[in-house]
Parts: C-alpha cells; structure tokens; sequence
C-alpha cells in the first residue's frame, strides 16, 4: 500500500460525501449523477416541448398534442403504464396563429408594434387597418361623434382602473355596434403579460380584438393622434376560437414500488402555459425536469420501495385545476393517506437548491437528503424550516388533502420575472447546467424519500398557517367573501373573517376607514395600510339595503 492515508481518508470520505446509502445505494446514486449531469437529455425534452409543440394553453390543441407526446416520452423511458388522464371538458377551446401590427401612417411613424392579446379573446378578421382615434370619455361624447367609429381603431384604457364597470360595459357596446375594427390600450411596463378567461360560451364568444401594446409604442400613437398626424395603424391577429367539448388531460406515469407499490412520492410540475409566448420557464423547466427525472431514474435501474409517480397538469394556471381535480377524484379512496410527498418545480429555470419542511418533516429530510450539496461543487442544497409558504403551484392543491407538498426552493442567476407569463418566456431563457442539476437534485430526492422507513410526517393548512404567519394553503390568507364587479358581495365563507365581521350577502363594499374601495386590489391595500399603522379596529362601510353600515372588519391574531 503506497498511500495508507490517502486510501483510509477515501474509505472514510466516500460514505460521508454520498446519501444515506439505506436510502439510496451509492452505485446507484453514481449511476443518478452520472446519467443526470454527464448524459442529460433534459435540454432536448425543452426543446421538443417548447420549440416543437409550441405554448400549451388548457383547451389548445397543442396543450393536448404535448399530453400524450409526454406519456410517449415517459414510456420510451421504459415505464410502459405512463397515460393521460382526462379531468374536464371545456366548452370553448382556443388557438393562437402568428400576430403582427404596424403602424402604417404617416409615413414618418411608419414602424413594426409590440402587443399581445389576451386567450380567449377575438383575433381581427384578416389584416385590418384603419385610423387610429382616441377613446371618448362617456358614452356621450361617442354618441355625439359618431362618424368617429366606423373602421377605427379605438386607443386609450378601457374604464381606466375600472376596466368592467358597467358604464365601460355601455360604452364599448356601443362602439362595437358603430363598428370600431378594435380597442388598443396600454401596457404596464415593456413586459406583454398574457392571461386570459376560459369561461366563455360558444354563443357568447368576443368579437373584436382588445390588444394591449407596449407602453412606449402606445404612447408614441397617442401624441401622434393629439398633434392632429392622423396615423393609421394594421393588425393582423389570428385567434381562433375551437367549440368543445375540448378535453383536458393530466399526464401520469409510475415507477413502482418493490414493497410498498401502493404508496407513493409525486414528482411534478404543470405541463400547460400562457401563449404569448413558448411556455419555457413558465412551466417547460418544471416538465423536462419532471421526465428527465424519470428518464435518469430509468437508465439507472432503481428499485423504489415505494412508487414514484411522475404528474404533469395542465389548468395551473387557470387555478391549478388538473391536480385540484385529481386531489378530489381521490380525496375518499384513501390515496391520499399514501402520498408520502409531493415535489413540484416551477419556479422558472434557476436550479433546485432545497425545500422548507415543518419541524416533524425537518430531521427526516434534513437526514434523508443529506449529500445533495455534494451532487456537484457548484450548486447548494439545503432543506430548511418552513417560513414562507409559496402557494401558486399544484402542490398546493394536496396540502388541504394534508398529503405534505413541496415546492423546490430554486437558486441562480435567472430573472424569473423578466419571462413569466411574458413575451420572452423561449427557449433561450432556460439554463441547461441549471436544468441538469435539477433534474439530478430531484431523481435523487424522490428515490430517497421513496424508500424511508415511514411515510413523511402529515402537515396540514392550519399548521403551514401557523408556522408560515397565515399564508397557509390557498385561502389561507382571505378575507372569504366572494365579490363580483362594484365590489358586491356574492358568496360569505362559513367561519371566515367575513362572516365574523358581519358581512353579508348582497352587501356593497364602499370604504375601508376613508378609504375607497373600487377593486379587489383597493380592499387587500386598504386593510394591509390599516394593518400597517397598527389600527387595533378596523372600519368597513358597506351600502345594505340602500343604507350605509358601518362594520368593523375583525382580523386574524397574526399577520
Ligand atoms: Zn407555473
């Protein structure tokens, strides 16, 4: 033996630098690192899905196309029961074709504008150009302009704040009917934020484009109609509206288990997306992670003690619909109780650095995901206690269920803003080192936790709230009332703040203390302002019946 200290400091470094090898052998784990870092395919399955099938919004035609070449992918990995699972029907689908606009005079302005529009709303019928006039302030000041409309192209901000008052609601009645070709209004920011309402009827459908351009082109238009330069401008937007019934599909595919085949760890992420633009970090990161983990768990020839379920959704982000749906398909067949945990990554591209656990979960995480900082040098990992509660993603949808769901705490140098939702959500923007990671971060975790001694300690809404300071679940931090447009109450939630302040049904919201109240935006502001300057009582005036009440509005003992 040439280096006795050398071999005896690798024998006692070699089990300290891996995972608990109970949980998960160290040849295997090798294997995990080995396919995940050196052999990833997590940047094709991107590509594929981002570049090949395109934005998935639930109810497109493409959001259906990626479901089922996603259980493709999950069966080419070997996992032949992977499936769709059908958990709704729409009743209007819809399709985004190529947009495009421009402004056409005058001939010193001529230039190519930035807009979006959001789903669900009307495409032009061709390309349609015409002048652009200045949206009038009341529905009078149409009336009393009516060779204004016909043909025109209407600029400015539908209501202003208010944008679904019912005088709005008039005025754009009206100029829909003297035949305007659409509405232009401004951006916030030079970000182009797609969302959009799948709540339509077929009979109902929007007929005119309300396109909602850059801030600084809507700008330049607007003082080109002020200083009198009557320019024109040309749209071209393809919206295409599919009558359903459109099906809508969750993706499912298992590894399972050589002990404990009926319980399971869900690794996922939601498949479908805005369409303003491909969908990549928002969520496409989260799925290529999601069949790349299946994909390395594979190659690697693990035998989980429990199965591994791989889920992507679609209607996240409608409110995550898929996995709110699947959590109440079988909130009574007892699954939930053999949900171990579920990991879910859609924080955009930046690489999986750890999870919050509650103080149950806490050791036994900490213990079984030790190592994962060793993965590779470059990138940290870390399970830490639970103090801020992230809601808006799938996982969320088990924590009522009180199945213990993750979402991956993720670390780097990606601006997720700067893409989410937005017009610069491509394929560019994911960072494939950081998607490796990931991918390898999440195969290792799932296999681990697959084969503890016991399932993971169960949490619940009310012990997220307590620990997290009342953002616990997905209404955990309401008010619980139900508003419509003129800030009407429609529903009051049993046991809610609300009903405790004396809200009821019917009930008009007009001011918190002085403040007025026009949006729900307005309400949230008023009582944090009010929270802020430490009013122990707190005013609500409501209009019941005619007649202005005064509530006081009763707050939760933590912020
Ligand atoms: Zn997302």
């Amino acid at each position: 033996m040439k280096h006795p200290t050398l071999f005896s400091l690798l024998l006692l470094a070699g089990p300290l630098l891996g995972q608990d090898p109970s949980l998960v052998p160290t040849q295997i784990r090798n294997r995990i690192i080995l396919e995940g870092k050196q052999k990833s395919q997590v940047a094709k399955h991107l590509d594929e899905l981002t570049n090949g099938i395109g934005p998935r919004l639930t109810g497109s035609p493409q959001a259906i196309r990626a479901a089922y070449w996603a259980k493709d992918k999950f069966q080419s990995f070997g996992i032949e029961n992977a499936r769709v699972e059908k958990w709704s029907d729409w009743k209007v689908g819809f399709e985004r074709g190529p947009w495009s606009g421009e402004i056409t005079a005058p001939k010193s302005a001529i230039q190519n504008l930035h807009f979006v529009t959001r789903a669900w709303s009307a495409g032009t019928k061709g390309r349609q150009e015409g002048p652009v006039v200045l949206l009038p302030k009341s529905l009078e000041e149409a009336k009393a302009h009516p060779q204004l409309w016909q043909g025109a192209w209407v600029l400015g901000r539908l209501g202003g704040r208010r944008r679904f008052s019912p005088k709005t609601s008039k005025l754009k009645t009206y100029l829909k009917t003297q035949g305007i070709l659409g509405f232009i209004a401004p951006s916030r920011n030079r970000l182009l934020i797609t969302s959009g309402n799948f709540r339509i009827t077929w009979d109902h459908r929007p007929s005119i484009p309300e396109v909602t351009l850059r801030v600084d082109e809507f700008q330049k238009l607007k003082e080109l109609v002020t200083n009198g330069q009557k320019p024109r401008v040309l749209f071209d937007i393809r919206n295409h509206f599919i009558k359903g019934p459109i099906p809508n599909f969750n993706v499912i595919a298992d590894i399972i288990g050589s002990e404990k085949p009926d319980e399971f760890v869900i690794v996922g992420g939601h498949l479908d997306s805005w369409d303003g633009a491909t969908g990549t970090t928002d969520n496409g990161t989260g799925t290529a992670t999601t069949l790349e983990a299946a994909r390395i768990l594979m190659a690697s020839g693990v035998k989980p003690k429990r199965s591994i379920r791989f889920m992507l959704w679609t209607g996240e982000e409608q409110g995550l619909m898929g996995s709110r749906a699947y959590v109440k398909k079988h909130r009574s067949d007892g699954l939930m109780n053999k949900i171990s945990a579920v990991l879910v990554h859609d924080g955009g591209t930046n690489y999986c650095a750890g999870l919050q656990a509650t103080p149950s979960q806490l050791p036994i995480l900490q213990k079984a995901l030790a190592g994962l900082d060793q993965v590779d040098p470059a990138y940290e990992f870390s399970v830490s206690p639970l103090r801020f509660f992230v809601g808006g993603s799938d996982h969320a949808s088990f924590i009522p269920a009180k199945v213990p769901g993750f979402f991956w705490l993720q670390k780097g140098k990606a601006n997720y803003t700067h893409t989410h939702h937005t017009q610069f959500d491509t394929y560019d923007s994911a960072i494939d080192a950081y998607q490796r990671q990931s991918a390898t971060v999440i195969a290792l975790s799932a296999l681990a936790i697959a084969n503890l001694g016991k399932l993971l300690p169960r949490t619940s809404r009310a012990e997220i709230a307590k620990l997290t300071g009342g953002r616990g679940g997905r209404r955990g931090f309401r008010l619980g009332v139900q508003l419509k447009e003129g800030m009407f109450v429609v529903a009051v939630v049993k046991g809610s703040l609300a009903e405790a302040s004396g809200i009821k049904k019917g009930d008009q919201i007009l001011r918190v203390g002085k403040r007025k109240i026009e949006s729900t935006r307005d309400l949230i502001r008023g009582i944090f302002r009010a929270f802020q300057r430490g009013l122990k009582k707190i005013p609500l005036f409501v209009l019941r019946q005619g007649k202005e009440k005064q509530l006081e509005l009763k707050m939760p003992k933590r912020r």
